[in-house]
């Protein structure tokens, strides 16, 4: 394993690799890592944790290593906002290099469409500076298609106002799931892009099921309010921590673990979230699920984007989460994942920042995409001196 201080040190390693002929796996956290690591050099990158914000012209450079909530403490002092995922520890690479679905999406598209340049070592061991201008082809790899062409050593990311902010979570009791889902259709059938809601069935261990609603919406309270009414319409919640907030407290909403864990995930995007897809959702306990996320989409995500996934058309995302606590539970979750799959309207892809380590990047992207990312891995790394968590090469 080695933790490099610099670029320089990363451009040292990319040449002892090409050197000995290594391979090197970067991992700021590990959060996403899928155990193909074997006979590579580790790469930690939380040393590459310089972060400048330049309010003035909305820009930030962003190490590697610098998480998404170091980049939200930043930029909310200047009234902006990156564009955050649930979870403040990832790092911004991490989540950009896969595209990166945010709390915002929906008003600013993918992460990735957000990044004006990234500054990498290349497999000649170079430092260099990637545009859509110098290096169309790479910066649009870099865009989505994960950590196979190069090591990114900082990012440029442009940054978005966000003079005021709204969120938080509602929690019932599971048997008003029927009702707390029909309020969630409604809002989502008709909210603005600023406003984005997420549904949770959980059922922790322990605990009596429930269902959440957790939402942001970036602009003012009141309108937010009015936007949420039919939520005010039903059984009051067991907790709602709702309020104008920091976009640096984003992570509050769901407060997710923080460790990485050996957690199974199966996600998959929704073409409807019509009568008979929300019966079938609620028909049966999620257990032995911990989580059944909604994540409603559409917005700018559905917008044309020059990156490998391209435009996110799919209004909701679906987002499954269980525990393998023993090979018995472990074949459990999965069963109930694939069937609860098998029972919904699913297109079959999926971003890549959620893709399992049983998917590949077949899951992600469209065959002619696979093809233009595995020609310009030959082309920028013919040796395979970079492998990353979802290799693009077959
Ligand atoms: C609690 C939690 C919440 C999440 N929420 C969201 C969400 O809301 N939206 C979303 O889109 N995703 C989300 N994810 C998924 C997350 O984006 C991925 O797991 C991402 O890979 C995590 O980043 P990381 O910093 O832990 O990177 P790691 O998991 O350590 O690395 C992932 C891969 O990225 C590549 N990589 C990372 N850094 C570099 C680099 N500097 N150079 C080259 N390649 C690199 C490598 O291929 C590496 O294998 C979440 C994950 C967790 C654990």
């Amino acid at each position: 394993m080695v933790e490099a201080a610099d670029a320089a040190d990363v451009a040292t390693l990319v040449r002892h690799a090409r050197a000995t002929g290594l391979s090197i796996t970067t991992q700021p956290n590990g959060h996403g890592a899928t155990g193909n690591t074997a006979g590579t050099i580790l790469l930690r990158t939380r040393r590459l944790d310089t972060l400048q914000i330049n309010p003035a012209t909305r820009r930030a450079r962003i190490g590697a290593g610098v998480s998404s909530g170091r980049v939200q403490a930043g930029a909310a002092a200047h009234g902006l906002t990156g564009l955050p995922g649930s979870s403040p520890v990832v790092s911004v690479t991490g989540v950009a290099l896969g595209g990166g679905l945010s709390w915002f999406g929906r008003t600013h598209g993918w992460v990735a469409d957000s990044v004006t340049a990234f500054a990498i070592v290349d497999a000649e061991g170079r430092e260099r500076h990637i545009t859509a201008d110098t290096e169309p082809d790479l910066f649009w790899a870099l865009r989505g298609g994960g950590g196979s062409f190069a090591i990114v050593t900082a990012l440029e990311l442009a940054l978005h106002p966000a003079p005021s902010l709204y969120g938080g979570r509602m929690l019932w009791p599971t048997e008003h799931a029927p009702a707390v889902l029909d309020a969630y259709r409604t809002i989502t059938a008709n909210a603005p892009d600023t406003l984005t809601l997420w549904l949770d069935l959980l059922h922790f261990p322990g605990a009596a099921p429930m269902v959440a609603v957790d939402v942001t919406y970036l602009g003012d309270p009141h309108e937010a309010r009015e936007l949420l009414s039919p939520l005010d319409r039903l059984p009051p919640p067991l907790s709602d921590s709702r309020r104008p907030m920091s976009v640096a407290e984003l992570g509050s909403i769901t407060a997710e673990p923080t460790d990485p864990g050996a957690g199974l995930s199966h996600a998959e995007l929704l073409t409807t979230l019509d009568d008979v897809t929300a019966k079938a959702l609620l028909t049966e306990p999620i257990e032995p699920l911990l989580s059944v996320q909604l994540r409603h989409l559409g917005g700018a995500l559905a917008h044309p984007s020059d990156s490998p996934h391209g435009a996110l058309t799919e209004p909701y995302a679906l987002y499954m989460f269980g525990l393998p606590t023993d090979s018995t539970r472990a074949e459990a979750v999965t069963a109930k994942q694939r069937a609860l799959a098998a029972a919904l309207p699913t297109s079959g892809r999926k971003p890549l920042t959620f893709l399992n380590p049983s998917e590949t990047i077949t899951d992600a992207f469209s065959p002619n995409v696979v093809k233009r990312l595995r020609d310009i891995k030959r082309r920028h790394d013919p040796h395979h001196t970079f492998r990353a968590n979802f290799p693009v090469e077959s």
